[in-house]
């Protein structure tokens, strides 16, 4: 069964139609691209998955049950989400941003440690980067920060809204074969949002267009 899909959802903001009667199963441990261009309702449909946004009409199922909107916190623990421009917390170290979760959930320091070093391993973040600010951080650094701070729970489910958008090509390349190396180590069912088709045929075992 497929740990996350949606079933004839409907969402509209104001009379904008931004989704309309959309069916999807995203297959188990494997990557699905969804592309289109800007405005076409991508990012609704990471929101929906993850109860940011709830639909007008049809379902949203995750772990073989409709979401609960009225307790969305376990079903967070177990989704990942990575947004464009990293959305890190400014007056937080990425040691900090990386293991807020960690920390919240009562994790024990030698838990959190252990895992830091595994992710920052797999993504090769220098672990000297990890006492910095995000703004001593380049692009390339904050999204892979970014990207730790996602899978720091070791969710099942990892929705990516256009993580890699503003960074330069040469360090995107690179963030894409890490990105591929951690879904090797650690295989998520992931959702990547991108409106770059190339992106997408690189990272992607399935695209929804
Ligand atoms: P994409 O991620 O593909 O660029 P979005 O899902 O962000 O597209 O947006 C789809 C449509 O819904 C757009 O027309 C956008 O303006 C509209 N929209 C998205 N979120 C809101 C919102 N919170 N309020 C009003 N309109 C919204």
């Amino acid at each position: 069964m497929s740990p996350l899909s949606l079933q004839s959802i409907s969402k509209s903001f104001e009379g904008t139609r931004a989704l309309d009667t959309v069916s999807l199963e995203f297959p188990e441990a494997s990557i699905t691209a969804v592309i289109g261009p800007s405005g076409c309702g991508k990012s609704t449909l990471l929101k929906l998955c993850n109860g940011l946004e709830r639909p007008d009409s049809g379902e949203v199922q995750a772990f073989g049950r409709p979401l609960d909107y009225g307790d969305l916190p376990p079903l967070r623990r177990r989704m990942g989400y990575a947004v464009q421009g990293n959305g890190l917390f400014p007056h937080l170290t990425a040691r900090d941003n990386i293991s807020l979760l960690a920390t919240l959930e009562n994790w024990q320091a030698a838990a959190i440690e252990q895992r830091l070093e595994e992710l920052v391993s797999l993504c090769q973040l220098e672990p000297a980067l990890l006492d910095r600010f995000p703004h001593q951080l380049s692009g390339g650094q904050q999204q892979r920060v970014g990207l730790c701070r996602a899978m720091m729970l070791r969710p099942e489910i990892l929705l990516l809204d256009e993580p890699f958008a503003a960074i330069d090509p040469t360090t995107r390349l690179e963030i894409q074969r890490q990105v591929l190396a951690m879904h090797r180590a650690e295989p998520t069912t992931a959702v990547l949002v991108t409106h770059d088709m190339r992106e997408a045929l690189r990272l992607a075992d399935q695209l929804v267009i």
